[in-house]
């Protein structure tokens, strides 16, 4: 049995040896409840090349062998699966920290609280923005706004006190001025928060997760905003606001937004593990090279020797132009001390009592006093 020590030291040893992934993320389906302006996700939605339970535990199985500290689950949306309460258990069997990525429509408290049920004490929940015209565009499906508010209101209340619920928030033009409001609605809910930056593909170019929306497109003028917008989350950060995301990632996110490498390139983060819902790899290994390969396929592949060359050398590199917090914060993790010393101290704090929700200050936040 998996002790409650096990994900920790199952990090030290990847950080130290560098030859196996600690982190994975597991799509779970592609469908999805929205069909979001920034995203393309959706559209491959189809539950028939879905896994089953055997292929679940099969893939919990085999990242308890390989050592894997912590699986993101996500989409799509994993609410709409049905199979994502065998999943959880799966994998935290595996002694495995599970984290659930949900945009938080389906987050009912009947849902949340069977999956609190079930152990889950890690989640990450969307909100980008406290203007329900803009949250409504974004999500492309009007009325989303209160629910999502209703839902998040609830989860901070039932949230479990030892528990890491993330607010995460997508940065694009039109809410670049409300990033203080949300961080302080985030701070309200006992939340901490994860500022992605947008990844727009170049016009015209088929991305495998991102749409192309001029209005989704930082203009060059507004490189002294953004500028200012990411030293202001910087700072707090620095101050002990509950920001997840490392210092280094929101330097990096500062120098994207208003660069032209916002095409979505593939990340070459080495100590991940990358899979989709149909059961296969897809290892971005180099910009010349992709290994895509079965799950069952997978352990092999990664001891053969030309896999692991690769994987070391490139431990340490990082491509700009890709910053999902998915592949980039692992990254960094294994790269920079600095974003492990963060993590670590998050960790710890997760240890002890969750931060306080502050019903007043939300609606006040809200102006729904
Ligand atoms: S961004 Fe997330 S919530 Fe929106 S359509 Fe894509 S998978 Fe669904």
């Amino acid at each position: 049995m998996p002790t409650r020590l096990a994900p920790y030291t199952r990090f030290a040893r990847a950080r130290l040896l560098r030859d196996r992934p600690f982190y994975a993320h597991w799509a779970i389906t592609h469908r999805c409840n929205l069909e979001c302006k920034t995203c393309t996700t959706w559209t491959r939605g189809d539950i028939s090349s879905e896994m089953d339970e055997d292929r679940i535990d099969e893939l919990a199985r085999m990242l308890g062998r390989l050592g894997v500290m912590q699986l993101s689950i996500g989409g799509g949306e994993p609410l709409v699966s049905d199979k994502l309460p065998h999943a959880v258990k799966a994998f935290q069997a595996e002694g495995i920290r599970v984290r659930v990525l949900t945009n938080g429509l389906g987050m009912k408290p009947s849902v949340a609280e069977r999956m609190f049920k079930l152990g889950l004490r890690e989640m990450s929940f969307s909100l980008d923005s406290l203007n329900p015209k803009v949250q409504e565009e974004i999500d492309a499906a009007p009325g989303t706004f209160p629910i999502r508010i209703k839902n998040l209101l609830a989860l901070a209340e039932m949230f479990p006190k030892k528990g890491l619920a993330v607010m995460n928030t997508i940065v694009f033009p039109d809410n670049l001025h409300e990033l203080p409001r949300i961080l302080e609605l985030g701070k309200s809910v006992g939340f901490y928060l994860s500022f992605i930056p947008v990844h727009v593909p170049a016009k015209g170019k088929n991305h495998l997760f991102y749409r192309y929306d001029e209005t989704l497109c930082f203009d060059k003028n507004r490189e002294k905003e953004i500028r200012d917008a990411y030293a202001f989350l910087l700072d707090q950060k620095k101050r002990g606001a509950p920001i997840v995301n490392s210092s280094v990632f929101l330097q990096k996110a500062r120098i994207i937004s208003f660069t032209a490498a916002r095409t979505g390139a593939a990340m070459r983060a080495s100590s991940t593990f990358p899979s989709a819902p149909t059961a296969w790899s897809r290892r971005a290994i180099s910009s010349k090279k992709n290994w895509e390969t079965p799950i069952a396929e997978y352990e092999q592949l990664r001891a053969s020797k030309g896999y692991l060359d690769e994987v070391r050398e490139r431990t340490a590199h990082c491509e700009e132009g890709c910053l999902r917090p998915c592949w980039a914060e692992p990254t960094f993790l294994m790269s920079h001390p600095s974003s492990l010393w963060e993590i670590a101290r998050i960790h710890w704090k997760t240890l002890g009592r969750r931060p306080a929700f502050e019903p007043a200050a939300v609606h006040a936040i809200l102006g729904t006093a």
